[in-house]
């Protein structure tokens, strides 16, 4: 299947999952997840008009972006090394899995200018998950008011890989009433607008639960 294809398929998804809650389609943002596929695969992504990829590795990433460029906006959505930050750090536009204060003091030490961060947080409490503890989200964002690299724009999560919707829902409900509580305090630092949460399996009722970016690599450009 072509991108183009899919895509069209996942919008009139998207347009659905926001006609069930009343919300305006135009508000969602497509990550598309790049990381199984060629770059010419990401290409024909950007052709068919995903401006927004997504790498989860340092490799991919720096490879898909040296080939690209700026043409696209650039999301890291994988766990990094604080030692790795500097490789890549000036090359993302949004960085998607600040979960550790370390993490933080390097991209504060290495990034040219202030990056726009979504918090990663582990609401299912999966061992196999990165990021931080619901519990600790408040304190941690508090901690990074002395970062002017960083802006803390949302929260994001990975739910489990379940079929039981409910089960879903709950994931994305708990990280939804965390963004509330934190955008409800408009701290300067951190507005925390926004919620990265849906991939290919849960996307639509991500959306219902109130993504505002989803990151769909499978069901977009294929694995
Ligand atoms: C791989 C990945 C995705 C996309 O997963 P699909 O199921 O292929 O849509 C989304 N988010 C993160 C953090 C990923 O690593």
């Amino acid at each position: 299947m072509s991108v183009a294809d899919n895509l069209e398929e996942i919008k009139q998804r998207i347009q659905q999952a926001c006609k069930n809650c009343e919300r305006n389609d135009e508000k969602i943002t497509i990550i598309g997840v790049t990381k199984y596929v060629s770059i010419d695969r990401a290409r024909e992504a950007l052709e068919a008009g995903v401006n927004n990829l997504g790498e989860n590795r340092r490799e991919g990433f720096l490879e898909k972006h040296e080939a690209i460029g700026e043409e696209a906006i650039w999301h890291f959505i994988g766990s990094l090394q604080s030692r790795k930050v500097k490789e890549i750090i000036n090359k993302v536009d949004y960085m998607h899995s600040l979960d550790r204060k370390s993490l933080a003091k390097e991209i504060q030490k290495r990034a040219d200018k202030q990056v726009p961060c979504f918090v990663q947080v582990n609401v299912s409490g999966e061992d196999s998950k990165h990021g931080l503890d619901p519990s600790n989200v408040e304190d941690f964002i508090h901690s990074l008011k002395e970062y002017d690299r960083i802006k803390v724009v949302g929260l994001m999560t990975m739910a489990p890989h379940i079929d039981n919707e409910e089960e879903l829902r709950a994931v994305f409900r708990k990280l939804r009433a965390l963004r509330d509580i934190i955008r409800d305090q408009k701290l300067v630092h951190a507005p925390c607008k926004w919620l990265s949460m849906g991939m290919s399996n849960d996307y639509q009722l991500a959306i219902e639960e109130g993504a505002t970016h989803i990151r769909v690599g499978t069901s977009l450009v294929g694995s």
